[in-house]
């Protein structure tokens, strides 16, 4: 993996490449910041939060959506829980295209959609959580926030999945405001523009600030 990337604002304590379609879970300490990198443009990120002790408090995109009075989250936004805890801050975010609505692709959405099986981020999340404690059912749509997911209402009440404007190396970073618990899923979508129609790796970094 490449070295410390450039004006990186702290220590960097953890780093890896989650390739296309896969999933990792990731442990952020109170005031750690996670800097997601989109290493090649036009990849979402789905990530389910929970409080790591008690899996009923979780992120919640509706609650979030309520108290900072957008659906589309961006630099200075805070993320909050679904008791109203303050989650997540995105501190620096170079597009501020993120959908906080909820959701993720699952198995049934392909069926109905597409007519077949497909990989999936709810199993993926599954995949990630569970072995930490998270039960099927703790895992609901709410919980689920879309980095670089460019949803475009229209009007007329209308929507669609559109490409995200990223390109290589556009990142956001979350600053931890509680001790979290978080699945995240490279999503696999390839069959609508939500990934530019080709799932490609992204890069995790978890840092110190500095001065923190
Ligand atoms: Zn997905």
């Amino acid at each position: 993996m490449a070295g410390q990337p450039e004006h990186l604002p702290g220590v960097s304590i953890h780093d890896e490449v989650l390739p296309a379609c896969e999933f990792t879970t990731l442990h952020l300490r109170r005031g750690q910041v996670l800097r997601i990198i989109d290493l090649e443009g036009q990849q979402v990120l789905d990530f389910a939060a929970y409080h790591p002790a008690n899996h009923e408090e979780k992120l919640s995109c509706i609650y979030s959506n309520t108290l900072n009075g957008a659906w589309r989250l961006k630099q200075g936004h805070v993320i909050y829980t679904n008791r109203c805890n303050e989650m997540l801050t995105i501190t620096d975010d170079q597009l501020g295209i993120h959908h906080s609505g909820g959701g993720c692709c699952n198995n049934e959405l392909y069926v109905s959609r597409f007519g077949k099986p497909h990989r999936n981020c709810f199993d993926n999340l599954m995949a990630a959580l569970e072995p930490h404690g998270v039960q099927r059912t703790e895992l609901e749509a709410d919980c689920i926030f879309n980095f670089f997911m460019n949803l475009e209402y229209n009007p007329d009440g209308s929507f669609k999945f559109a490409s995200p404007p990223t390109t290589a190396g556009d990142y956001v970073d979350v600053r931890a405001e509680m001790d979290i618990l978080a699945g995240l899923s490279n999503c696999p979508q390839d069959l609508t523009a939500t990934n530019g129609f080709n799932p490609t790796p992204l890069r995790l970094i978890i840092y110190e600030p500095s001065g923190a």
